[in-house]
């Protein structure tokens, strides 16, 4: 078997570290090509040493310096670079196989947009990639025959309960419904009155899952599960009526498909991401991952709920601008991650989110999806208008 290069990008974070877990299990088959952070220089220093990849891409300059000065010392032949130019040359190099898109937010798109145009297997983590830029995104998968595979855990989910032809149209596959599962977070049935004072830190303590703190955030405002119904659009090419929330508090099902026959196709495992991570990197084959089997009678039950629109403001307002289209969805990511960030630097009230996120697409009017420049404006906009409406107290 011929090895396979794989570029992680955010190999430091939550995804980028199962995913070099399971590199690791298989090293007859993947060798880390490049690895690509923000700035935890330590961390990628010792990613490095363990996995010696040709390329390592830290965000800035002096970061970089440091950290090839650590790898020569070393005796490594990684070569460091750094910015957002490395990482789109990285993504694109011939020598990559697959691309593991795995940072976080808006700061993804470009890189994960250039592995799609050079053709790559996009393992896609970073959801706000598709939020932003659906239809230019996809368009650049078909025109350039890349093969997109969803890591996060609901569209893997769905894509393993799919006919395999899936691309030629939900309805002639006989799909009435996509059923995304979503845990409901820490605050499902926190009393209203006391979501104002949350902290960050009980927002980042999700019930079943492990993960970054911005999408850990977004798990407790469900604007994850809303980010998720707009990457269900596009991966699927669902119309948002078919995409149905259903809050299952266990997390085992990790999402299902609904067919005109009756029959429902779930897909059910542990809350570990290193399925998904190890099913879109063999993908069609199957490997070891890790992960332990799923033990039903410790289980014991599984519960679902339809969700809480008014509870969770952020889901309604990702079906709204899914409905509204062009750049609405990207100015409701670029003001979410605005108001994550302000929330976990204490500036931001939880309940200060979904405000601040309803004023801005209430402030900008959407345009045509356009151009990445477009999409780029767009946010760029929004985050400036987000950024002020927390500065001058607006929104608390
Ligand atoms: P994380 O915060 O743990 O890691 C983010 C990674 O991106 C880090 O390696 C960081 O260094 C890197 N990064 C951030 N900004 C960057 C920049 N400007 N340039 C280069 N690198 C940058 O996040 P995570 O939980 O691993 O999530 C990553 C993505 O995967 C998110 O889009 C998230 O929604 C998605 N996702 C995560 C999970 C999960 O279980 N963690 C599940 C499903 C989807
Ligand atoms: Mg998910």
């Amino acid at each position: 078997m011929t090895q396979q290069n794989i570029t992680v990008l955010g190999s430091t974070g939550s995804i980028g570290v199962s995913t070099l877990d399971v590199i690791r299990r298989h090293p007859d088959r993947y060798q880390a090509f490049a690895l690509c952070a923000h700035s935890q220089v330590d961390k990628l220093f010792e990613q490095c040493l363990e996995f010696r990849p040709r390329f390592a891409v830290l965000r800035d300059a002096p970061l970089a310096a440091e950290l090839a000065a650590r790898c020569r010392q070393a005796g490594l032949a990684t070569e460091v670079r750094h910015g957002v130019e490395a990482l789109v040359e990285l993504s694109a190099l011939p020598e990559v196989d697959a691309v593991m898109a795995a940072i976080v937010g808006a700061a993804g798109l470009e890189p994960t947009l250039a592995a799609a145009r050079a053709g790559k297997r996009v393992m896609l983590a970073n959801k706000e990639v598709l939020v932003m830029a659906g239809e230019l995104f996809m368009h650049a998968v078909r025109e350039h025959g890349a093969t997109l595979l969803p890591v996060d855990s609901e569209h893997n989910a769905i894509f393993q309960a799919l006919p395999a032809d899936f691309a030629r149209g939900l309805a002639a596959c006989g799909v009435e419904k996509i059923l995304l599962t979503a845990s409901g977070g820490p605050f499902r049935n926190t009393a209203l009155a006391d979501l104002q004072q949350v902290t960050p830190d009980q927002a980042c303590a999700h019930p079943n899952w492990v993960m970054g703190r911005k999408i850990s955030v977004d798990s407790a405002t469900m604007m994850n599960k809303g980010l998720e119904v707009i990457e269900a659009r596009w991966l699927f090419d669902a119309a948002p009526e078919m995409i149905q929330v259903v809050v299952h508090p266990q997390s085992v099902i990790h999402s299902a498909v609904q067919y005109a026959d009756g029959s429902v196709l779930a897909q059910l495992g542990n809350p570990d991401m290193r399925t998904p991570i190890a099913y879109a990197m063999a993908w069609p084959e199957r490997i070891a991952a890790g992960v332990e089997p799923l033990d039903l009678f410790r289980i014991g039950r599984l519960d679902f709920f339809p969700p809480d629109f008014v509870r969770f403001r952020c889901l309604q307002l990702a079906y709204d601008v899914l409905r509204e289209g062009g750049t609405a969805p990207a100015i409701l990511n670029a003001a979410n991650e605005i108001a994550v960030a302000a929330f976990l630097e204490g500036r931001l009230s939880f309940l200060g989110i979904p405000r601040l996120n309803e004023a801005v697409l209430a402030a900008l009017p959407a345009a045509p999806e356009g151009s990445l420049a477009d999409v780029l404006g767009a946010d760029a906009e929004a985050r400036r208008l987000a950024t002020a409406m927390i500065a001058d107290g607006r929104i608390g």
